[in-house]
């Protein structure tokens, strides 16, 4: 017997008949002799729903009021699962935020959980009942509703998973796994049997929006097991102990596993970004760190960073990225320290798209950047911005060239898979 946390995204838990489904998959996994909780999301665009009306009520959100909010659609899912479950003979009931206290600190809309109290659902589960717990929310230290982010109930299973030290974390979604790169955009993209946790974080943290990239800090941090694996299957479909989806494992199993590495694990795409810059600042010490204190004071991301070597007049232009999110907000702040900074003019440009490749094949192999660069400009895609870590290429383009950028690059790291038919 063991001990098996399933979650469910937003298009699995879409309406009667997918909750149904989800119902039938989980009492299955539960009958395989296992003991079983439930994470679930919203249906798929309700949060967005919810997020609007949220912007219709007020310009700038009581980060509370504004979590109240966006966190009920997980609500509503979890007590359908439940109703379910019951109306096919499974024992289930819900757990809310007063009843499984997934304790988080009180940055609203992107709160970091601290613990989660599971005594109690625990004996539940080893009653033979099926826990159904609401993910994407939790409760602040002054008890109130916080959620964890967009895309956050995967963080959520993977934190109950460690919780009730779950042997394995079954992320259910509309994919049967991770895959070389986003098959919605690739039709040859490849799925992947094992990915490690160190190439699924940097993968989710430039754009993979398969795993939210918490999700995948905490499984490695906390020695969570993870599968990826698709909820839109048949009754009679090769069960989830069998490992159909991909597993997210340890670079030391995975060397037991697999012989030679890929060079290169997948490619990412994130249209997300703005890039901004600022033109003519003078090239002295200091110049640099009056830009990005102000954006650091503000919680603001950069990512991206170029600075051009200083022209005649010991002047120099500075390029950076940061969450679209988070554009207005910049220029804001930036056009306030513009005597101080003493910049010229500031540009900013949204419609721009950071693709990455990632593979820790990588740290052994030189040319990689190199076929990046060089597949680009074969189709004459320009090169904005570039920045690299031991395991990854990244590099900024325009908006429009993203989905061309990925299939090129897809075709020229050998991903592509093999045509069946030829
Ligand atoms: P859920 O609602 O189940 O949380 P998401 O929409 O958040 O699902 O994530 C699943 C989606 O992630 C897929 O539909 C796919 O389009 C996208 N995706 C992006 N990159 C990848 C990848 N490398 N492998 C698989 N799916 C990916
Ligand atoms: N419902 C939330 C969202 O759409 C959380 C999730 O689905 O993971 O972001
Ligand atoms: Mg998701």
């Amino acid at each position: 017997m063991a001990r098996i946390v399933m979650k469910f995204g937003g298009t699995s838990m879409a309406g009667t008949e997918r909750i149904r489904r989800v119902a039938r998959i989980v009492q299955r996994q539960q009958a395989a002799g296992h003991e079983v909780a439930v994470v679930v999301s919203a249906m798929a665009g309700e949060t967005n729903r919810l997020v609007q009306f949220a912007d219709e009520a007020q310009a700038i959100h009581d980060p509370a009021e504004y979590d109240v909010v966006v966190a009920s659609g997980e609500q509503v899912t979890a007590g359908l699962l439940a109703m379910h479950l019951q109306s096919i003979g499974s024992k289930a009931r819900s757990w809310l935020g007063w009843q499984l206290p997934v304790r988080t600190d009180d940055a609203h809309a992107k709160a970091r959980i601290e613990g989660i109290d599971s005594d109690a659902v625990l004996a539940s589960m080893a009653a033979g009942e099926i826990a159904v717990i609401p993910g994407f929310r939790g409760v602040s230290p002054q008890g109130r509703v916080t959620t964890l982010g967009r895309g956050g109930s995967d963080t959520s299973a993977v934190a109950v998973a460690a919780a009730v030290k779950a042997d394995r974390c079954d992320i259910y979604t509309d994919v049967d796994g991770v895959y070389t790169t986003d098959p919605r955009i690739v039709a040859k993209a490849q799925k992947l049997k094992y990915v490690t946790y160190e190439e699924m974080l940097e993968l989710a943290s430039v754009g993979s929006k398969v795993l939210q990239t918490r999700s995948v800090s905490l499984a490695m941090k906390e020695g969570v097991r993870v599968q990826v694996l698709s909820s839109f299957i048949e009754d009679d479909a090769p069960a989830a102990d069998t490992i159909p989806g991909t597993m997210i494992v340890s670079d030391e199993e995975l060397e037991g596993i697999e012989m030679e590495r890929q060079l290169i694990t997948g490619i990412a795409a994130d249209k997300n970004e703005a890039k901004i810059t600022l033109t003519r600042i003078a090239d002295r010490p200091g110049a640099v760190a009056q830009i990005f204190g102000p954006l650091a004071a503000a919680n603001i991301n950069v990512d991206m960073i170029i600075q051009n070597i200083a022209k005649d007049k010991g002047e120099t232009d500075v390029t950076f990225t940061v969450p679209g999110a988070d554009l207005a907000r910049t220029q804001a702040l930036l056009e306030a320290q513009k005597e101080a900074i003493g910049y010229y003019r500031m540009i900013a440009d949204s419609k721009v798209a950071k693709i990455s490749v990632v593979g820790v094949g990588m740290k052994s192999h030189a040319g990689v950047a190199a076929t990046m660069f060089r597949s680009l400009a074969d189709r004459g895609i320009n090169i904005q911005a570039i920045s690299t870590s031991e395991i990854k290429v990244s590099v900024l383009i325009d908006e429009d060239e993203t989905e061309l950028a990925v299939r090129v690059l897809h075709s020229a790291y050998e991903l592509d898979a093999k045509d069946e038919a030829a």
